[in-house]
């Protein structure tokens, strides 16, 4: 490894060198520097606006190295320019412990850095969680393909449903502007590919930085780990001591979007910032314009007649989604008629 180029007078040898540049960095200086990548994302897009007085981050924590490393680098750059507090939903994923363990590493970080932490329990709202959903899907399914069951549409579709809408839910609630999650550049690449594959532009058109949606009730959503690859996630987590759970979830699975994440990664094995030339490019030329073919919201703004969350139907599909779920839960004595 050559000598790190971070200026002149570091004479340190580099631990890593950049994805996309080739930059060698020694240990300290690559944590600086992607600590002032996330900055530099924050402020082009203006993902945090520093002189509201009212702004309030939510950071979503689900004890993973995206988001534990989210935290951590939010903690460092942000300094108390704005307050900032976590929140981990619990689904209820017992297998390894997976849930209780991701709780407990996500609370710890929490607890170092001084950073308030809440806890949202997915079964004290609902009364079931995920392992009785995967418990149905066993039934449903009967072992064949889940994308093709209309009945079932598998584990990580019913868990980003209940987790999407509850940390919308909380921040709602708790006077939260801005929702923080730790989708990183990889993610990112791997969903516009995916969306490519199917030409679905109106998706395309939505991918970015922030999802400001200017709609009441509905809080907007920033990824401050946009431009940061997912290896370097991992770097960071190892060189900046993060502690998080590196086991995968039981019921992920092998999944499409995995393989496809796969594939990408080794065309950028061959192609040295593929995904980052990909995701930016697309970001500067193509969302815009095709921005410019997607007709505004179409539909008007609703209270949900069950929650009362915001919605563009007349029931949200939260509520519809569990109100299904319950239903055949119910109807193969997974859990009790209420
Ligand atoms: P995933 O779709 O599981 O890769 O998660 C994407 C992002 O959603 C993570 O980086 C977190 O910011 C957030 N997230 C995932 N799981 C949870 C959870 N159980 N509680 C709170 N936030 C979560
Ligand atoms: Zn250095
Ligand atoms: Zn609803």
């Amino acid at each position: 490894m050559p000598k790190c180029k971070f200026y002149r007078e570091c004479q340190s040898q580099a631990v890593t060198q950049m994805q996309h540049t080739n930059m060698p960095l020694c240990k300290t200086h690559f944590l600086r520097y992607m600590e002032s990548r996330v900055m530099k994302t924050i402020e082009t897009y203006k993902l945090i606006n520093f002189q509201d007085p009212d702004e309030k981050v939510l950071v979503a924590v689900s004890g993973g190295k995206d988001s534990q490393t989210l935290l951590t680098i939010l903690h460092q750059v942000l300094k108390n320019k704005v307050p900032m507090e976590a929140l981990y939903i619990e689904i209820g994923i017992s297998p390894d412990s997976y849930s209780h363990d991701s709780e407990k590493v996500a609370k710890q970080l929490c607890d170092d850095l001084g950073v308030p932490f809440h806890v949202l329990n997915v079964h004290d709202r609902v009364g079931y969680d995920m392992d009785k959903i995967h418990q149905l899907g066993k039934i449903l399914t009967r072992g064949k393909s889940r994308s093709k069951n209309k009945r079932f549409r598998g584990e990580c579709s019913y868990c980003g449903l209940f987790k999407r809408y509850y940390i919308n839910f909380f921040a709602i609630h708790n006077g939260f502007t801005k929702v923080a999650t730790g989708h990183n550049l990889t993610d990112e690449a791997t969903q516009l590919l995916s969306n490519f594959f199917s030409v679905d532009t109106e998706l395309m058109s939505r991918a970015g930085p922030s999802t400001s949606r200017g709609v009441e009730g509905l809080v907007d959503r920033i990824k401050p780990l946009f431009y940061i690859y997912e290896t370097e996630l991992i770097l960071y987590s190892y060189y900046g001591n993060v502690p998080h759970l590196p086991t995968e979830c039981a019921y992920a699975g092998d999944s499409p979007m995995i393989r496809v994440k796969r594939s990408l990664e080794k065309v950028e094995s061959f192609r040295r910032g593929t995904m980052m030339n990909m995701v930016r490019d697309f970001q500067k030329q193509l969302r815009p314009i095709l921005s410019k073919t997607i007709p505004e919201e179409k539909q008007a703004v609703n209270k949900c007649k069950k929650c009362g969350m915001t919605t563009y139907l007349e029931v949200c599909s939260f509520c519809r989604t569990e109100n299904r779920l319950r239903e055949d839960l119910q109807k193969y004595h997974i859990i009790e008629e209420s």
